[in-house]
């Protein structure tokens, strides 16, 4: 049985997590750790710092939070040698370079996106890219999300421009010239990659990467249409991560 802290454990994904990871056979959710109190425990016990947490009673910590409180959960987990899954996105650099040092004295995986069929989406995505002329990215988010563009919008955009270099193709030169309204081509994420952001209530988490070539185009999107879209890659990362020691960044190179 793996024992799971949830940090953001009052959050709208803590609080999925707690109910989804809790319902899985080989795990444990004992913890849930926010600053503010849970709606809902799912069984676990409330603490609202990591710190009151006795390390031995845990296994892996899951950080579902803010990008400030990630160094945090990377300095307990170090110090303590348990294991951290993160999903917070909008991480700098220097966040970043936290969960790398966790990572020589414990178990580190982060991941801009859960969601299995997210990551196949740019699987796919990296592979159409070497065919097609030009390629734009469009991410679809709630709108009480801090970060745009999505770090799953970048990484795909990255993927896509590294398959076009692999492939010997040229950055993408837009043709565009007049501009009625400034930022209208949305941002440049490499290569003439370009990402646009919206942002509507009613929406999870949706992304469409569109290629589009001499006379046709082909469009891949995927939808999280629910928030337990995330559940089965954190589920996942558990139980397929190295606890003992190392970073993975990206849930791909744990779907094999
Ligand atoms: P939310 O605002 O509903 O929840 C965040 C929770 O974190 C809040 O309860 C807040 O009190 C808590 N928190 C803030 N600082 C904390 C700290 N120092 N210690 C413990 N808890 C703290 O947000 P959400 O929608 O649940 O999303 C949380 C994060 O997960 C965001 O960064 C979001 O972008 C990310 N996210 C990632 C994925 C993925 O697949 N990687 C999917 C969904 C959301």
């Amino acid at each position: 049985m793996t024992r799971i802290a949830i940090v953001g454990g009052a959050g709208r994904m803590g609080q999925i997590l707690a109910r989804g990871l809790g319902a899985l056979d080989d795990m444990d959710v004992v913890a849930l750790v926010d600053p503010h109190e849970p709606a809902e425990l799912h069984g676990a016990r409330y603490w609202p710092d990591l710190a009151g947490l006795e390390p031995s009673a845990v296994d892996v910590v899951v950080d579902f939070s803010a990008a400030e409180s990630v160094g945090h959960s990377a300095r307990w987990c170090g110090a303590h040698g348990v294991a951290l899954v993160v999903g917070t996105t909008g991480l700098s650099e220097s966040h970043r370079a936290e969960l790398a040092a966790a990572a020589e004295r414990t178990g580190v995986v982060v991941a801009s996106n859960f969601a299995i069929g997210a990551v196949l989406a740019e699987r796919f995505a990296a592979w159409a890219a070497p065919y097609f002329e030009r390629a734009e990215v469009i991410e679809l988010h709630h709108d009480a999300k801090a970060d745009a563009p999505s770090g799953t919008a970048i990484a795909t955009a990255h993927a896509i421009a590294a398959a076009r270099r692999d492939a010997g193709r040229g950055p993408i030169v837009d043709t565009t010239t007049t501009w009625t309204l400034a930022d209208s081509r949305g941002a440049d994420a490499g290569d003439g990659v370009r990402v646009h952001s919206v942002r509507l209530p009613g929406l999870v988490a949706h992304q469409e990467i569109l290629f589009g070539g001499p006379g046709e185009g082909l469009l891949i999107r995927h939808d999280s249409y629910d928030r337990a879209s995330f559940v089965p890659g954190v589920a996942l990362a558990i139980r397929t991560m190295n606890r003992r020691a190392g970073l993975v960044e990206g849930l791909a190179t744990l779907l094999g």
